[in-house]
């Protein structure tokens, strides 16, 4: 493969809060807009570059835009009171501390932790609590180095937005990669470790080597697979091409590959847009061109990517770019989710119109799946069961992954429910109690976290 040598470097220029008015594209949309992407930026977090918002961005197209409102905050995204309180509150004083307060009362009402995150699922090395590694199911362990905590730019349905706005003290995060090594070893059920952040591929390269060496050089036989979850490709797709280090990143991954262990890049694509620039393309060639492979992972998101045609396009053209379809996600019950969320049972429409128009090869996806803290669940669809004479309709779902692995593949029942966006808004079909699950679900939440903080279904 012949591949193009880079030439002009692109320089990395990022907006946030205290800068965007800068912005050259900005000076043409109303001082209303600008002020309420302050209000809402105050609350949820905001940061873009240049590379999003001249390359991918069509500006003719602002507000519509779907790159714009996935890295733009838009006054939505709040509830009417909340965005009141915060809009009042800027009104009257220009004190950080003081707006900083008013933000995390509103942030603290927008479910910050959802999914039994903090408690639940960090591992033990002999006695220490390994922060910055969670291990929830038995065959991958993320890890989330303490470099890696921020991104390129932010996305606006995010659901680490808490650590990203400072409430969070990147509790998740870790310095050890030592630990790890040694905890991989002694689990020899893991094959995989997921390094994940934030966006880990925001560390220089020479950084995130350290980690990975610290790997390779242990070799832990059970391991198998090293998954970097980034949006990178997305957001900052010249971190392959011009930055500094990209060529020693390339290295790095080329180095894995030839050490014996399979490479996989979870790349976030949210849009077809994100597809479409030279310079994402000639980053997946490179990237592919060190044997990795790069498997690709987006929610169904309101306002963004909610039609069975964008996901059929997203798909194919990742196929044609040399990429998997993995993974599409329901967005988590946090932050904006009201602005971004979609019903369930619309987005197994989205999901198999979208399933129906593309090839095999296309179909190595699986969805639409909620990340709860049971595990992974995958609405299979709607389906009308005769039951003493009459239908009765009910969603059909499965774990794809679960807190007990026994759980994974068998096929259960939700009463019918066109409105419910999360699992916890969903009741068992037939007259159940409860779901199958229920009940050991419990034991396990006993055995591990303090009662106060048990939601069984969040
Ligand atoms: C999704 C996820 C994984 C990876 O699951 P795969 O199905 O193997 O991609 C691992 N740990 C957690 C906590 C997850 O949410
Ligand atoms: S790139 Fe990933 S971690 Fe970063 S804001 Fe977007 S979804 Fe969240």
């Amino acid at each position: 493969m012949i591949i193009q040598k880079e030439t002009s470097p692109a320089k990395y220029r990022s907006y946030s809060l205290h800068n965007f008015r800068s912005i050259p594209q900005l000076d043409s949309l109303s001082e209303e807009l600008k002020f309420n992407m302050d209000v809402v930026g105050h609350v949820l977090p905001f940061k873009v570059n240049n590379y999003v918002i001249d390359e991918l961005i069509d500006w003719n197209k602002v507000p519509d835009d779907p790159i714009f409102k996935l890295t733009f905050p838009q006054k939505a995204m709040l509830t009417r009171a909340h965005f009141n309180e915060m809009a009042k509150a800027m009104r009257q004083t220009r004190d950080k501390s003081a707006l900083r307060e008013v933000a995390n009362k509103i942030r603290m009402q927008l479910n910050p932790h959802p999914a039994g995150q903090l408690e639940l699922n960090v591992p033990q090395l002999e006695g220490t609590r390994l922060n910055g590694v969670q291990h929830k199911y038995d065959q991958t362990v993320l890890f989330f180095p303490s470099q890696g905590q921020t991104c390129h730019a932010y996305c606006t349905f995010c659901f680490r937005w808490p650590q990203f706005v400072g409430m969070d003290d990147m509790k998740f995060a870790m310095k050890e990669s030592e630990m790890l090594a040694q905890y991989v070893k002694q689990h020899p059920e893991v094959t995989d470790v997921l390094f994940t952040g934030g966006d880990p591929l925001i560390m220089k390269t020479r950084i995130l080597q350290d980690y990975i060496e610290k790997l390779l050089d242990e070799k832990p036989s059970n391991l198998q697979t090293i998954r970097i979850g980034t949006k990178a490709l997305g957001y900052w797709p010249y971190r392959f091409l011009t930055d500094d280090d990209a060529d020693d990143l390339l290295q790095l991954f080329e180095k894995i590959v030839r050490s014996g262990i399979n490479l996989a890049i979870m790349a976030h694509f949210n849009h077809p847009v994100e597809l479409s620039t030279k310079a994402v393309q000639r980053a997946i060639r490179k990237i592919r061109a060190t044997g990795a492979q790069i498997r690709t992972q987006s929610p169904v998101l309101n306002h963004i990517n909610a039609d069975p045609k964008i996901w059929a396009e997203m798909w194919r053209k990742q196929v044609n770019l040399n990429c998997i379809p993995y993974y599409m996600f329901v967005p988590r019950d946090t932050g904006a989710q009201h602005y971004f969320s979609v019903p369930l049972v619309e987005c197994w429409d989205i999901f198999r119109n979208a399933y129906k128009q593309v090839s095999g090869i296309c179909r190595t996806v699986r969805g639409p799946s909620m990340s709860a803290t049971p595990g992974k669940v995958q609405v299979l669809g709607v389906t009308e069961i005769p039951v003493n004479g009459k239908f009765d309709k009910v969603l059909t779902l499965r774990f794809l992954q679960g807190r007990n692995p026994d759980w994974v593949g068998k096929p259960f029942f939700a009463k019918y429910n066109s409105e419910a966006t999360w699992l916890n808004e969903l009741n068992p079909a037939f007259g159940e109690k409860e779901f199958f699950f229920e009940k050991e679900l419990e034991q396990i939440y006993k055995e591990n976290i303090s009662q106060e903080a048990f939601n069984p279904y969040e």
